[in-house]
Protein backbone atom coordinates (compact mmCIF):
# COMPACT_ATOMS: atom_id res chain seq x y z
CA UNK A 1 0.00 0.00 0.00
CA UNK A 2 1.46 3.37 -0.81
CA UNK A 3 0.97 7.10 0.56
CA UNK A 4 -0.90 7.97 -2.65
CA UNK A 5 -4.44 5.72 -1.54
CA UNK A 6 -4.65 7.89 1.62
CA UNK A 7 -6.39 11.07 0.61
CA UNK A 8 -3.40 13.68 1.06
CA UNK A 9 -2.72 16.45 -0.75
CA UNK A 10 0.01 15.90 -3.57
CA UNK A 11 2.02 18.85 -1.47
CA UNK A 12 1.91 16.31 1.65
CA UNK A 13 2.82 13.29 -0.86
CA UNK A 14 6.28 15.17 -1.87
CA UNK A 15 7.06 16.24 1.66
CA UNK A 16 6.54 12.42 2.70
CA UNK A 17 8.61 11.37 -0.24
CA UNK A 18 11.33 13.26 0.74
CA UNK A 19 11.26 11.49 3.66
CA UNK A 20 12.05 8.51 1.93
CA UNK A 21 8.84 6.92 3.34
CA UNK A 22 8.00 4.04 0.93
CA UNK A 23 4.83 3.11 2.50
CA UNK A 24 2.61 4.04 5.14
CA UNK A 25 3.24 2.27 8.93
CA UNK A 26 0.11 0.07 9.97
CA UNK A 27 -0.39 3.16 12.48
CA UNK A 28 -0.28 6.04 10.10
CA UNK A 29 -2.59 3.16 7.43
CA UNK A 30 -5.20 3.26 10.69
CA UNK A 31 -5.14 7.08 11.55
CA UNK A 32 -4.86 9.16 8.67
CA UNK A 33 -8.25 8.02 7.16
CA UNK A 34 -9.72 8.87 10.45
CA UNK A 35 -8.24 11.81 11.30
CA UNK A 36 -9.24 12.77 7.64
CA UNK A 37 -12.96 11.97 8.43
CA UNK A 38 -12.83 14.36 11.06
CA UNK A 39 -13.61 12.19 13.88
CA UNK A 40 -12.02 11.52 17.48
CA UNK A 41 -9.25 9.01 18.10
CA UNK A 42 -7.66 6.87 20.62
CA UNK A 43 -4.40 5.20 19.48
CA UNK A 44 -2.02 3.04 20.93
CA UNK A 45 1.32 3.57 20.01
CA UNK A 46 4.45 4.11 20.80
CA UNK A 47 7.28 5.76 19.94
CA UNK A 48 9.09 4.40 16.84
CA UNK A 49 5.65 3.18 15.36
CA UNK A 50 5.66 5.98 13.19
CA UNK A 51 3.02 7.58 15.13
CA UNK A 52 4.23 11.65 14.60
CA UNK A 53 3.30 10.42 10.50
CA UNK A 54 0.02 9.24 12.04
CA UNK A 55 -1.52 12.29 13.04
CA UNK A 56 0.56 14.94 11.98
CA UNK A 57 0.40 14.54 7.93
CA UNK A 58 -4.00 14.13 8.08
CA UNK A 59 -3.37 17.07 10.68
CA UNK A 60 -1.49 19.10 7.72
CA UNK A 61 -4.46 18.35 4.99
CA UNK A 62 -7.11 19.48 7.24
CA UNK A 63 -5.87 22.87 8.39
CA UNK A 64 -4.13 23.83 4.43
CA UNK A 65 -7.90 22.48 3.39
CA UNK A 66 -9.46 25.46 5.23
CA UNK A 67 -6.57 27.98 4.76
CA UNK A 68 -6.20 31.21 4.02
CA UNK A 69 -9.53 32.84 5.87
CA UNK A 70 -7.81 34.53 8.59
CA UNK A 71 -4.99 37.00 7.52
CA UNK A 72 -2.22 38.77 10.30
CA UNK A 73 -2.78 37.92 13.25
CA UNK A 74 -3.87 34.15 12.47
CA UNK A 75 -5.59 31.83 15.42
CA UNK A 76 -4.01 28.62 16.61
CA UNK A 77 -5.85 25.52 15.08
CA UNK A 78 -4.07 22.47 16.25
CA UNK A 79 -2.42 22.37 19.06
CA UNK A 80 -0.17 18.96 20.08
CA UNK A 81 0.86 18.88 24.01
CA UNK A 82 3.55 16.84 24.46
CA UNK A 83 5.39 15.81 27.56
CA UNK A 84 8.90 16.47 27.13
CA UNK A 85 10.73 18.99 25.44
CA UNK A 86 12.49 16.95 23.83
CA UNK A 87 9.35 15.49 22.15
CA UNK A 88 7.61 18.68 21.72
CA UNK A 89 11.05 19.71 19.57
CA UNK A 90 11.30 16.09 17.71
CA UNK A 91 7.12 16.87 16.99
CA UNK A 92 7.81 20.12 15.78
CA UNK A 93 10.70 19.05 13.22
CA UNK A 94 8.37 16.57 11.50
CA UNK A 95 5.51 19.22 11.12
CA UNK A 96 8.42 21.26 9.78
CA UNK A 97 9.53 18.56 7.25
CA UNK A 98 6.27 17.57 6.69
CA UNK A 99 4.81 20.84 6.18
CA UNK A 100 7.09 22.02 3.96
CA UNK A 101 5.63 22.78 0.99
CA UNK A 102 2.16 24.27 2.98
CA UNK A 103 1.40 27.75 3.92
CA UNK A 104 0.73 26.92 7.55
CA UNK A 105 3.33 27.86 10.40
CA UNK A 106 3.94 25.95 13.15
CA UNK A 107 6.02 26.68 16.74
CA UNK A 108 7.41 25.04 19.47
CA UNK A 109 7.06 26.09 23.17
CA UNK A 110 8.71 24.21 25.89
CA UNK A 111 9.86 25.83 29.21
CA UNK A 112 13.22 26.39 30.53
CA UNK A 113 13.73 28.87 27.89
CA UNK A 114 13.22 32.55 27.43
CA UNK A 115 9.69 33.48 27.07
CA UNK A 116 9.92 36.61 24.83
CA UNK A 117 11.03 35.09 22.26
CA UNK A 118 7.84 32.28 21.68
CA UNK A 119 5.62 35.41 22.66
CA UNK A 120 6.94 37.33 19.58
CA UNK A 121 6.53 34.27 17.25
CA UNK A 122 2.88 33.98 18.45
CA UNK A 123 2.27 37.32 18.07
CA UNK A 124 3.42 36.73 14.04
CA UNK A 125 0.91 34.14 13.52
CA UNK A 126 1.20 30.61 14.08
CA UNK A 127 -1.42 27.84 12.45
CA UNK A 128 0.50 24.74 14.33
CA UNK A 129 1.50 25.22 18.15
CA UNK A 130 3.46 22.51 19.98
CA UNK A 131 3.47 22.69 23.42
CA UNK A 132 4.56 21.55 26.79
CA UNK A 133 1.77 21.85 29.13
CA UNK A 134 3.18 24.48 31.65
CA UNK A 135 5.05 27.00 29.15
CA UNK A 136 1.74 26.48 27.45
CA UNK A 137 -0.12 27.86 30.46
CA UNK A 138 2.29 30.61 31.02
CA UNK A 139 1.56 32.03 27.80
CA UNK A 140 -1.85 31.54 28.03
CA UNK A 141 -1.95 33.31 31.19
CA UNK A 142 -0.13 36.05 29.52
CA UNK A 143 -2.33 36.18 27.18
CA UNK A 144 -0.16 35.37 24.34
CA UNK A 145 -1.58 32.71 22.97
CA UNK A 146 -5.44 32.62 22.37
CA UNK A 147 -6.71 29.06 22.31
CA UNK A 148 -10.35 29.50 21.54
CA UNK A 149 -9.67 29.08 17.91
CA UNK A 150 -8.69 25.39 18.37
CA UNK A 151 -9.75 22.94 15.82
CA UNK A 152 -7.53 19.85 16.58
CA UNK A 153 -5.95 18.70 19.74
CA UNK A 154 -3.31 16.29 19.93
CA UNK A 155 -2.24 14.88 23.36
CA UNK A 156 0.80 12.96 22.30
CA UNK A 157 2.44 10.32 25.09
CA UNK A 158 -0.72 10.57 26.90
CA UNK A 159 0.34 8.17 29.22
CA UNK A 160 4.05 9.83 30.23
CA UNK A 161 2.13 13.75 30.57
CA UNK A 162 0.07 11.12 33.45
CA UNK A 163 3.09 9.40 34.70
CA UNK A 164 4.78 13.44 34.82
CA UNK A 165 1.65 14.81 37.03
CA UNK A 166 0.47 16.77 34.11
CA UNK A 167 -2.93 15.77 34.61
CA UNK A 168 -3.93 18.80 36.29
CA UNK A 169 -2.24 21.25 33.03
CA UNK A 170 -3.72 19.15 30.78
CA UNK A 171 -7.40 20.22 32.46
CA UNK A 172 -6.41 23.66 32.83
CA UNK A 173 -5.38 23.41 28.47
CA UNK A 174 -8.53 21.61 28.48
CA UNK A 175 -10.67 24.58 30.08
CA UNK A 176 -9.41 27.01 27.43
CA UNK A 177 -10.46 25.45 24.12
CA UNK A 178 -13.81 25.59 22.16
CA UNK A 179 -15.72 22.69 22.98
CA UNK A 180 -16.12 21.85 19.42
CA UNK A 181 -13.29 20.22 18.49
CA UNK A 182 -11.49 17.48 17.08
CA UNK A 183 -9.36 15.15 19.61
CA UNK A 184 -6.91 12.92 19.49
CA UNK A 185 -4.95 11.22 21.99
CA UNK A 186 -1.75 8.98 21.67
CA UNK A 187 -0.53 6.83 24.63
CA UNK A 188 1.63 3.50 24.27
CA UNK A 189 -0.44 1.89 27.43
CA UNK A 190 -3.94 2.38 28.69
CA UNK A 191 -4.35 2.47 32.26
CA UNK A 192 -7.04 3.70 34.10
CA UNK A 193 -6.36 6.99 34.34
CA UNK A 194 -5.80 7.36 30.64
CA UNK A 195 -9.13 5.47 30.06
CA UNK A 196 -10.55 8.20 32.51
CA UNK A 197 -9.25 10.93 30.59
CA UNK A 198 -10.22 9.62 27.39
CA UNK A 199 -13.56 9.55 28.53
CA UNK A 200 -13.80 12.98 29.46
CA UNK A 201 -11.93 14.38 26.26
CA UNK A 202 -13.01 12.00 23.36
CA UNK A 203 -16.80 11.83 21.48
CA UNK A 204 -17.48 8.40 20.13
CA UNK A 205 -13.29 7.76 19.18
CA UNK A 206 -12.11 5.24 16.11
CA UNK A 207 -9.72 3.03 18.47
CA UNK A 208 -6.44 1.64 16.83
CA UNK A 209 -3.83 -0.39 18.21
CA UNK A 210 -0.51 -1.07 17.03
CA UNK A 211 2.13 -3.09 18.12
CA UNK A 212 6.05 -1.62 17.84
CA UNK A 213 6.94 -2.56 14.56
CA UNK A 214 10.71 -3.12 16.25
CA UNK A 215 10.34 -5.34 19.09
CA UNK A 216 13.56 -5.74 21.35
CA UNK A 217 14.11 -9.17 19.47
CA UNK A 218 13.17 -8.39 16.11
CA UNK A 219 15.02 -5.77 14.57
CA UNK A 220 18.07 -5.36 17.17
CA UNK A 221 20.58 -7.65 17.91
CA UNK A 222 22.01 -7.82 21.67
CA UNK A 223 25.03 -9.08 22.76
CA UNK A 224 26.08 -9.18 26.30
CA UNK A 225 30.24 -8.99 27.51
CA UNK A 226 31.10 -9.76 30.93
CA UNK A 227 34.00 -7.37 31.78
CA UNK A 228 35.36 -5.85 34.98
CA UNK A 229 33.79 -2.62 36.08
CA UNK A 230 37.18 -1.21 35.93
CA UNK A 231 37.89 -1.92 32.04
CA UNK A 232 34.48 -1.12 30.60
CA UNK A 233 35.33 1.73 29.47
CA UNK A 234 39.22 0.62 28.09
CA UNK A 235 36.99 -1.81 26.28
CA UNK A 236 34.10 0.71 24.85
CA UNK A 237 37.10 2.54 23.67
CA UNK A 238 38.82 -0.46 21.90
CA UNK A 239 35.66 -1.72 20.20
CA UNK A 240 34.34 1.71 18.71
CA UNK A 241 37.48 2.02 17.25
CA UNK A 242 38.36 -1.27 16.28
CA UNK A 243 35.07 -1.56 14.94
CA UNK A 244 34.67 2.15 13.72
CA UNK A 245 31.60 3.01 15.39
CA UNK A 246 30.41 6.55 13.51
CA UNK A 247 27.45 6.79 16.39
CA UNK A 248 27.02 5.37 19.22
CA UNK A 249 24.66 6.21 22.13
CA UNK A 250 26.28 4.83 25.53
CA UNK A 251 24.00 4.57 28.93
CA UNK A 252 25.15 5.55 32.35
CA UNK A 253 23.17 4.76 35.52
CA UNK A 254 23.91 8.36 36.35
CA UNK A 255 24.40 11.76 35.45
CA UNK A 256 28.00 12.00 37.51
CA UNK A 257 28.90 8.40 35.65
CA UNK A 258 27.60 9.80 32.53
CA UNK A 259 29.71 13.05 32.56
CA UNK A 260 33.14 11.08 33.71
CA UNK A 261 32.42 8.69 31.16
CA UNK A 262 32.40 11.61 28.03
CA UNK A 263 35.26 13.09 29.84
CA UNK A 264 37.37 10.10 29.30
CA UNK A 265 36.30 9.23 25.97
CA UNK A 266 37.26 12.56 25.01
CA UNK A 267 40.86 12.10 26.46
CA UNK A 268 41.11 8.64 24.70
CA UNK A 269 40.21 11.11 21.11
CA UNK A 270 36.84 9.79 20.85
CA UNK A 271 34.30 12.53 20.53
CA UNK A 272 32.00 11.82 23.41
CA UNK A 273 29.18 14.53 25.00
CA UNK A 274 27.34 13.21 27.80
CA UNK A 275 23.52 14.80 27.90
CA UNK A 276 21.03 14.51 31.11
CA UNK A 277 18.76 16.47 33.27
CA UNK A 278 21.04 18.98 34.99
CA UNK A 279 22.44 20.04 31.30
CA UNK A 280 21.22 23.22 30.38
CA UNK A 281 18.43 22.93 27.63
CA UNK A 282 21.12 24.76 25.73
CA UNK A 283 23.60 22.40 25.98
CA UNK A 284 21.44 18.94 25.29
CA UNK A 285 19.92 20.48 22.28
CA UNK A 286 23.60 21.16 21.23
CA UNK A 287 24.62 17.87 22.02
CA UNK A 288 21.78 15.84 20.23
CA UNK A 289 22.38 18.35 17.44
CA UNK A 290 26.13 17.56 16.97
CA UNK A 291 25.62 13.71 17.65
CA UNK A 292 22.61 13.97 14.54
CA UNK A 293 25.29 15.57 12.51
CA UNK A 294 27.95 13.49 13.34
CA UNK A 295 30.13 15.86 14.56
CA UNK A 296 30.70 13.57 18.09
CA UNK A 297 31.00 10.14 17.89
CA UNK A 298 29.45 9.26 21.35
CA UNK A 299 26.48 10.28 23.39
CA UNK A 300 26.22 9.38 26.38
CA UNK A 301 22.93 9.36 28.22
CA UNK A 302 20.35 8.56 31.48
CA UNK A 303 17.65 6.75 31.10
CA UNK A 304 15.70 9.62 32.15
CA UNK A 305 17.57 12.15 29.36
CA UNK A 306 17.34 9.55 26.46
CA UNK A 307 13.54 9.21 26.83
CA UNK A 308 12.03 9.59 23.53
CA UNK A 309 15.21 10.52 21.33
CA UNK A 310 14.28 9.86 18.13
CA UNK A 311 17.82 9.16 16.31
CA UNK A 312 17.21 8.29 13.03
CA UNK A 313 18.70 4.67 12.13
CA UNK A 314 21.07 4.78 15.11
CA UNK A 315 23.21 1.87 15.02
CA UNK A 316 25.24 1.19 17.83
CA UNK A 317 23.45 1.16 21.68
CA UNK A 318 25.90 0.18 24.34
CA UNK A 319 24.60 -0.37 27.85
CA UNK A 320 28.09 0.71 29.69
CA UNK A 321 25.99 0.23 33.26
CA UNK A 322 22.72 -1.73 32.91
CA UNK A 323 19.67 0.41 34.12
CA UNK A 324 18.30 -0.67 37.90
CA UNK A 325 14.86 -1.18 35.74
CA UNK A 326 14.81 -4.12 33.49
CA UNK A 327 12.64 -2.30 31.83
CA UNK A 328 14.45 0.70 31.26
CA UNK A 329 16.68 -1.84 28.86
CA UNK A 330 13.77 -2.47 26.51
CA UNK A 331 13.58 1.36 26.20
CA UNK A 332 17.39 2.01 25.70
CA UNK A 333 17.88 -0.96 23.34
CA UNK A 334 14.86 0.99 21.17
CA UNK A 335 16.69 3.73 20.48
CA UNK A 336 18.39 1.66 17.74
CA UNK A 337 16.58 -0.35 15.25
CA UNK A 338 14.03 2.39 14.87
CA UNK A 339 11.83 2.19 11.80
CA UNK A 340 13.59 0.04 8.46
CA UNK A 341 16.76 0.27 10.16
CA UNK A 342 18.41 -2.45 12.35
CA UNK A 343 20.90 -2.22 15.36
CA UNK A 344 22.88 -3.70 17.40
CA UNK A 345 22.62 -3.08 21.74
CA UNK A 346 26.06 -4.55 23.69
CA UNK A 347 25.98 -4.59 27.81
CA UNK A 348 28.92 -4.31 29.46
CA UNK A 349 28.21 -6.39 32.57
CA UNK A 350 30.49 -6.26 35.64
CA UNK A 351 29.92 -8.85 38.62
CA UNK A 352 28.06 -6.53 40.11
CA UNK A 353 25.48 -6.36 37.43
CA UNK A 354 24.60 -10.02 37.41
CA UNK A 355 21.24 -9.76 38.94
CA UNK A 356 20.53 -7.06 37.09
CA UNK A 357 20.66 -9.08 33.63
CA UNK A 358 18.90 -12.07 35.18
CA UNK A 359 16.17 -9.60 35.88
CA UNK A 360 16.16 -8.24 32.51
CA UNK A 361 16.62 -11.56 30.58
CA UNK A 362 13.59 -12.51 32.48
CA UNK A 363 11.78 -9.43 31.01
CA UNK A 364 13.05 -10.64 27.46
CA UNK A 365 11.87 -14.31 28.31
CA UNK A 366 15.49 -15.25 26.76
CA UNK A 367 19.20 -15.15 27.19
CA UNK A 368 21.03 -12.08 25.69
CA UNK A 369 23.36 -13.92 23.60
CA UNK A 370 27.32 -13.42 24.80
CA UNK A 371 30.19 -12.22 23.48
CA UNK A 372 33.84 -12.37 24.74
CA UNK A 373 36.47 -10.28 23.30
CA UNK A 374 40.49 -11.55 23.83
CA UNK A 375 42.17 -9.92 26.37
CA UNK A 376 39.12 -8.44 28.46
CA UNK A 377 37.92 -11.71 30.13
CA UNK A 378 36.88 -10.88 33.80
CA UNK A 379 39.03 -10.80 36.42
CA UNK A 380 37.30 -14.41 38.60
CA UNK A 381 38.89 -13.42 41.84
CA UNK A 382 36.85 -9.86 41.77
CA UNK A 383 33.83 -10.09 43.89
CA UNK A 384 30.36 -8.56 43.28
CA UNK A 385 29.98 -5.73 45.47
CA UNK A 386 26.29 -3.37 45.85
CA UNK A 387 25.62 -0.77 43.18
CA UNK A 388 26.25 2.63 44.70
CA UNK A 389 24.27 4.88 42.78
CA UNK A 390 24.95 8.56 41.84
CA UNK A 391 23.63 10.82 44.68
CA UNK A 392 23.53 7.77 47.08
CA UNK A 393 27.10 7.94 46.71
CA UNK A 394 27.92 11.59 47.37
CA UNK A 395 25.64 11.00 49.82
CA UNK A 396 23.12 14.12 48.91
CA UNK A 397 19.87 12.25 49.76
CA UNK A 398 17.78 12.96 46.39
CA UNK A 399 15.90 16.15 45.24
CA UNK A 400 12.50 15.06 46.76
CA UNK A 401 10.57 18.06 47.94
CA UNK A 402 12.62 20.49 45.68
CA UNK A 403 9.73 20.55 42.67
CA UNK A 404 6.75 19.34 44.46
CA UNK A 405 5.30 23.04 43.92
CA UNK A 406 4.13 23.78 40.72
CA UNK A 407 6.49 25.75 39.33
CA UNK A 408 8.00 22.00 39.78
CA UNK A 409 5.86 20.66 37.50
CA UNK A 410 5.94 23.22 34.79
CA UNK A 411 9.21 23.31 33.39
CA UNK A 412 8.50 19.79 30.87
CA UNK A 413 12.30 18.68 30.13
CA UNK A 414 14.20 15.84 31.29
CA UNK A 415 14.71 17.09 35.05
CA UNK A 416 10.60 16.62 35.23
CA UNK A 417 10.75 13.72 33.40
CA UNK A 418 9.81 11.87 37.01
CA UNK A 419 6.34 10.81 38.20
CA UNK A 420 4.82 13.05 40.63
CA UNK A 421 5.57 10.97 43.76
CA UNK A 422 9.22 11.51 42.98
CA UNK A 423 9.50 15.20 42.96
CA UNK A 424 7.07 15.89 46.09
CA UNK A 425 9.43 14.03 48.36
CA UNK A 426 10.52 10.29 49.10
CA UNK A 427 13.20 8.33 48.17
CA UNK A 428 15.83 9.35 45.16
CA UNK A 429 14.30 8.34 42.08
CA UNK A 430 15.31 9.04 38.37
CA UNK A 431 18.30 9.17 37.19
CA UNK A 432 19.43 6.89 39.94
CA UNK A 433 16.82 4.90 41.27
CA UNK A 434 17.25 2.12 43.46
CA UNK A 435 17.92 2.19 46.86
CA UNK A 436 22.43 1.79 47.54
CA UNK A 437 22.02 -1.83 48.52
CA UNK A 438 22.59 -2.84 45.12
CA UNK A 439 18.93 -4.49 45.17
CA UNK A 440 16.95 -2.91 41.69
CA UNK A 441 13.93 -1.72 42.77
CA UNK A 442 10.94 -0.92 40.76
CA UNK A 443 10.00 2.89 42.22
CA UNK A 444 8.29 4.13 39.18
CA UNK A 445 4.89 3.17 37.39
CA UNK A 446 5.15 1.27 34.74
CA UNK A 447 5.18 3.07 31.70
CA UNK A 448 5.56 0.89 29.02
CA UNK A 449 4.58 -2.55 27.93
CA UNK A 450 7.48 -4.91 28.63
CA UNK A 451 9.63 -6.46 26.18
CA UNK A 452 7.33 -8.27 23.29
CA UNK A 453 4.78 -5.53 22.28
CA UNK A 454 7.04 -3.05 23.95
P1 LIG B 1 7.62 8.11 15.49
O1 LIG B 1 6.99 6.84 15.99
O2 LIG B 1 6.64 9.08 14.99
O3 LIG B 1 8.54 8.69 16.54
O4 LIG B 1 8.53 7.74 14.22
C1 LIG B 1 9.64 6.89 14.33
C2 LIG B 1 10.56 7.01 13.13
O5 LIG B 1 9.98 6.42 11.98
C3 LIG B 1 10.91 8.43 12.74
O6 LIG B 1 12.31 8.48 12.56
C4 LIG B 1 10.20 8.67 11.44
O7 LIG B 1 10.92 9.55 10.61
C5 LIG B 1 10.14 7.27 10.84
N1 LIG B 1 8.97 7.04 9.97
C6 LIG B 1 7.72 7.53 10.14
N2 LIG B 1 6.91 7.09 9.17
C7 LIG B 1 7.63 6.29 8.37
C8 LIG B 1 7.35 5.52 7.19
N3 LIG B 1 6.13 5.50 6.66
N4 LIG B 1 8.36 4.82 6.64
C9 LIG B 1 9.60 4.84 7.19
N5 LIG B 1 9.94 5.55 8.30
C10 LIG B 1 8.98 6.26 8.89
Amino acid sequence: MSFDTLGLSADILRAVEEQGYREPTPVQRQAIPVVLAGRDLMASAQTGTGKTAGFTLPLLQKLSANAGAAKGRRPVRALILTPTRELAAQVGDNVQDYSKYLSLRSLVVFGGVSINPQMMKLRGGVDILIATPGRLLDLEHQNAVDLSKIEILVLDEADRMLDMGFIHDIRRVLAKLPAKRQNLLFSATFSDDIRALAEKLLHNPAQIEVARRNTASEQVTQHVHFVDKKRKRELLSYLIGRDNWRQVLVFTRTKHGANHLAEQLNKDGITAAAIHGNKSQGARTRALADFKANTIRVLVATDIAARGLDIEELPHVVNYELPNVPEDYVHRIGRTGRAAATGEALSLVCVDEHKLLRDIERLLKREIPRIAEHGFDPDPSIKAEPIVNGRQARGQGGRGGQGGARSGNRDAGARNDRPRAARQGGRPQGDSAAPGNGQPRRSRPPRRKPAGNA
